[in-house]
């Protein structure tokens, strides 16, 4: 039972779900970005929305959960992690209002070397605050197991095994999870990862917590697997469409 409507924003992005808010092809026309983390786009050389990210952001923005499908390239990396900075608005450690203990938001991807290249990501939008985000290696995880569980991260980045591993040793709780996003979620889903994936989305026990699922390609059965993890989703699919 849900709508389909093409958007008109020059690129061929499909759009399918209930009430979809429109795409904003523009930085300063999206509504709920901290001027801050403006200035860090433009700081960043990020002038214009890519089309990816002028369909994704105003949903994410609203809390809606997503599986967007966009090809390499398009900027998918930051269709999430700019309305995860916006939401989560400051630092935890800096926010008066409590924003609670322990991890807010989690990126999983399947391999080390994209999870380095999203933290690299997550620094140009932290630029002169002091966001808590973590690359999550056995190095990361012996810290925070020193400090305990009850940090305040604002940001983890992880591959599915270390998570896990770390969620089995006690070292992280992810009960305090308000986004997690699986990065090349095609790698994850249908695959040998799929029971870890499992663990970490069942970890995350916040009632409100917003899922997302980027990929450059779905596959039926990953698909499904993806669907049935999402709440009222979105579904954007930028470029050619699957079949
Ligand atoms: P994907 O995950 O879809 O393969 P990435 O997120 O890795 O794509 O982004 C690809 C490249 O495009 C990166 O170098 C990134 O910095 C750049 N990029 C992303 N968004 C924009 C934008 N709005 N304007 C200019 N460059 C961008
Ligand atoms: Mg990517």
């Amino acid at each position: 039972s849900s709508a389909t409507k093409s958007s008109a924003v020059a690129h061929r992005v499909t759009a399918k779900g209930n009430n979809v808010p429109e795409a904003v092809d523009s930085f300063e026309a999206m509504d709920g970005i901290p001027s801050r983390i403006m200035a860090n786009l433009k700081t960043s050389g990020y002038k214009e929305p890519t089309s990816v990210q002028a369909s994704c952001v105003p949903i994410l923005l609203q809390g809606r959960d997503l599986a967007a499908i966009s090809p390499t390239g398009t900027g998918k990396t930051l269709a999430y992690l700019l309305p995860i900075f916006s939401k989560l608005v400051a630092p935890a450690a800096s926010q008066s209002v409590d924003a609670g203990v322990g991890v807010r938001a989690v990126v999983v991807v399947p391999t080390r070397e994209l999870a380095h290249q999203i933290h690299n990501e997550c620094l140009k939008l932290a630029q002169g605050r002091k966001w808590k985000i973590v690359l999550f290696s056995k190095a990361t995880a012996n810290s925070l197991s020193q400090k305990g569980a009850r940090d305040k991260v604002d940001i983890i980045i992880s591959t599915p095994l270390r998570l896990v591993a770390a969620l089995q040793e006690g070292i992280i709780e992810l009960n305090n999870v308000r986004h997690l996003v699986l990065d090349e979620a095609d790698r994850m889903l249908d695959s040998e990862f799929m029971s870890q994936i499992e663990e970490i989305v069942a970890s995350c026990t916040r009632a409100d917590v917003q899922k997302m699922l980027f990929s450059a390609t779905l596959p039926a059965g990953a698909e499904k697997i993806a669907m049935a993890m999402l709440q009222d989703p979105v579904r954007i699919v930028v470029g050619l469409k699957d079949t």
